[in-house]
């Protein structure tokens, strides 16, 4: 029998993965535009959120769901009348840029130097940057100001967060949710140290009124603090599990969270933030064998993937 890792890693997060699909979604409402300050408006519950000049308009994200893109084009047109002119994508993840091409007739595609790869060979539905850059970068536009940041790799290497200073709003798609909630549904292609340092950066970035996640109800600097606490949290008692020889089956069944089981979203993507977190911590460490003929001497470390105590590496091998 040939047992791999990431079998093994779907199988224990499957059901949370379908949880969080279905709940990135969209669906109902995802047409509906609601006006957020005197220039800034965001389209359905998701991070598709635009700042509207007299020259044209920066477009934040979309998402396919609803009427798509042609329907926002043209109701981009018949509200403003004015063309799109920038496109900023947040991080490669489909779900957040989907059909941005549509406005690659106008508009000039700005993202992270890392995204356009991922872009590429993921095949996304959606518009190739013509301009990336690196740590910061401004966007001047009839009058108005977009500032894009990257605090380095968080949830994929390539996420931004786009702040129109002037307006109070700071678009920050996939690292935060509303209120005090957890985050992610879990690290997946996550760098959870950056993750938190990012988000310490974030709470405290001046001329923030307004924080727009990338699902759901909009958000507000207390929602980094709050995430922040969590990921740090469950990080040192994954951690300390490890360290002290559980299995992932064990940590699982220890790491209950229970002094933040008032977060949102604790119930559905707390096993899946546990397991991811294990996932992240299992590379970034390696344990001691201990001394020959002592008691818990590993004696075929470090060879293979150690879950429940089993090292089916060398099992295959001696099979
Ligand atoms: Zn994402």
């Amino acid at each position: 029998m040939r047992t791999t890792a990431n079998m093994i890693i779907l199988a224990l997060c499957g059901l949370s993965w379908h949880t969080a699909f279905a709940q990135g979604m969209g669906g109902a409402g995802a047409d509906t535009i609601t006006q957020l300050t005197e220039n800034v408006y965001r389209r359905g519950p998701t991070s598709n959120t635009f700042l509207v000049t007299d020259e044209g308009i920066i477009m934040v994200d979309a998402t396919c769901s609803g009427g798509g893109m042609e329907w926002l084009k043209e109701e981009l047109d018949r509200r403003f009348g004015v063309p799109v002119k920038y496109v900023i994508l947040s991080h490669d993840h489909e779900m957040h840029i989907c059909g941005l091409q549509v406005f690659d007739d106008t508009a000039v595609t700005i993202g992270h130097r890392n995204i356009r790869e991922h872009l590429i060979r993921e095949n996304r539905n959606t518009s190739i940057p013509d301009v990336v850059f690196e740590d910061e970068m401004e966007i001047f536009l009839g009058g108005h100001r977009a500032v894009l940041y990257y605090f380095g790799k968080t949830h994929s290497d390539n996420l931004i967060q786009v702040h129109f200073p002037e307006e109070g709003v700071l678009v920050a798609t996939d690292i935060v949710r509303s209120g005090k909630s957890l985050g992610l549904p879990d690290f997946r292609d996550s760098d959870v140290d950056g993750v938190i340092d990012a988000l310490y950066e974030l709470s405290k970035l001046d001329n923030v009124d307004i924080v727009v996640p990338g699902h759901a109800g909009l958000a507000d600097q207390q929602s980094f603090v709050y995430f922040r606490e969590w990921t740090m949290a469950l990080r040192e008692r994954v951690y300390d599990e490890m360290l002290a020889g559980a299995t992932i089956y064990e940590i699982v069944e220890r790491v209950t969270m229970e002094d933040f089981s008032d977060y949102g979203n604790y119930e559905p993507w707390l096993r899946a933030n546990v397991i991811s977190m294990w996932d992240y911590l299992y590379r970034y460490r390696e344990p001691s064998p201990g001394a020959p003929g002592s008691e818990g001497y590993q004696e075929n470390w470090p060879i293979g993937f150690p879950i429940g105590g089993v090292n089916f590496a060398v099992q295959d091998e001696e099979e």
